[in-house]
């Protein structure tokens, strides 16, 4: 029965590769979904053309077809690309008063969003914040500021009529200093379009207070120009990183993706909704499962693959129950050993084995040695790796030949594949399988 059973698997990893159709395919529906994003024709282009030679070869996994294995593969690099270095929620702003300045287009959202993350940096950081008004050409915009000032119990600056955009930051850095805040958030005035004046205005009041974030509000929806606005306002002012508002409309965020790959700048939060605290921090697993909006499909591969690793390990166990223990086996543990990083880790991790994981230590095994034993393993027949004892020197000379190392070091590995298949016999026999299971989870 295990005959059988391991050779349906050998039969699945062999066949169940992608071919270069497959993901060709599977690709064109990816494109257009990306498109349908609003993700640019530029980046949707090679984003593709990344994935495609990313994906062709690789496995397929049992019970799903080659369009969704490449849907979760264009996921998984969605993601990828989406995940910066930095921590997206955790904005810079040690010695205090820290300066924010918050900068994009009329309308965008940079009013709201400076009220949302006061609240937010109030609230979860502890933080004392002051908020102030930059935007003189409106003088409901500063009224703005204060009236949602006072719904959250954040301070703002008091309004000064008449005072110019660099004055009033000016004040705010005093009174910040004075009062003891830990950040002061600048909000400027926008434009409906980006202009000189506008720009100007923005860098003098960069120069003045030297900000320790800049951010960029944009409206999520508004796909390319955005990715424009950003571009401008990187060039020109030198942007941290980007807020993303209206995501709680029908657009699918492709903006994001554009946006970090033409920027290289990380998205910080999401604004989703008008209310105070419909803010979040960027998470590029939800943004990527909406750009492409094929979430049934990722988490159907997912379901997948984790049924087959649990039918592996559950299959192993009743192996190991019964002691039986061959190369396929031995493979098989080796493979997961690069997985889960060394493997002196694992076996000191399995009841019985602490002495041979000694051994290990001693032997100097690292991952070079276990890759050139799958070697070893990878250059027996079947029938071999099943009922290694049938190994004499003839056939030992061609499986080392096979794998480019000598016959000692094919030794080793029998002797490894025996001392484990005892240890399994008597745990066998103890009726410790249980323990081993629980310890190899
Ligand atoms: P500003 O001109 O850049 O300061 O933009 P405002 O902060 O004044 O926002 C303009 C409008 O967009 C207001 O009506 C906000 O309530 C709304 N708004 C801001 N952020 C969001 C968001 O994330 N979702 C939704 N639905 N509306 C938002
Ligand atoms: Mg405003």
């Amino acid at each position: 029965l295990s005959e059988r059973l391991s050779g349906v698997f050998d039969r699945l990893t062999k066949q169940g590769a992608l071919s270069e159709d497959d993901v060709k395919t599977a690709l064109r529906e990816v494109r257009v979904a990306l498109l349908e994003a609003d993700v640019s024709l530029p980046v949707a282009r090679e984003f593709v053309k990344k994935v495609q030679d990313q994906a062709t070869g690789q496995a397929v996994t049992r019970s799903v077809t080659p369009g969704q294995q490449v849907v979760k593969i264009v996921h998984d690099a969605l993601v990828d690309t989406l995940t910066g270095e930095e921590d997206p929620g955790k904005l810079k702003i040690d010695n205090p008063p820290a300066p924010v300045l918050m900068v994009g287009l009329q309308g965008g959202g940079k009013t709201t969003t400076t009220a949302k993350l006061a609240k937010r940096l109030k609230e979860k950081e502890g933080k004392r914040v002051l908020m102030a008004s930059l935007d003189v050409y409106r003088p409901a915009a500063m009224d703005q500021l204060a009236v949602l000032g006072a719904q959250i119990g954040v301070d703002t600056l008091p309004i000064v009529p008449g005072q110019k955009p660099v004055d009033i930051a000016k004040r705010a850095k005093q009174q910040a200093t004075m009062g003891g805040y830990d950040v002061y958030m600048l909000d400027t005035a926008g434009r409906l379009q980006i202009d000189e004046v506008l720009m100007q205005e923005v860098e003098d009041v960069r120069d003045v207070v030297k900000p320790r974030e800049t951010l960029l509000v944009v409206d999520g929806l508004t796909g390319q120009v955005a990715v424009e606005v950003a571009e401008e306002f990187d060039r020109k002012i030198g942007i941290s990183g980007v807020v993303l508002t209206r995501m709680d409309g029908d657009g699918r965020g492709g903006a994001a993706l554009s946006m970090r790959a033409v920027t290289g700048k990380p998205i910080r939060f999401v604004g989703l909704g008008e209310k105070m605290d419909a803010l979040e921090t960027f998470e590029p697993e939800r943004i990527a499962g909406r750009i492409l909006g094929m979430g049934d499909i990722v988490s159907l591969v997912e379901k997948a693959q984790e049924t087959i690793e649990a039918e592996q390990a559950e299959r192993m166990m009743r192996r190991f129950k019964k002691g039986q223990f061959n190369m396929n086996d031995l493979k098989m543990q080796l493979e997961q050993m690069m997985k889960m990083g060394g493997m002196e880790s694992i076996m000191s991790m399995m009841p019985g084995m602490g002495k041979m994981a000694k051994q290990v230590q001693e032997a100097g095994f690292d991952d070079k040695v276990i890759r050139q034993q799958v070697a070893l393993i990878n250059s027996m027949t079947k029938k071999e790796r099943a009922n290694p004892q049938i190994l004499q020197a003839s056939r030992k000379k061609r499986i080392a030949a096979g794998a480019g190392m000598e016959v000692s070091d094919l030794n080793k590995l029998l002797k490894m594949q025996r001392q484990m298949s005892d240890v399994m016999k008597k745990m066998g026999k103890m009726g410790k399988g249980g323990m081993l299971k629980q310890a190899m989870r």
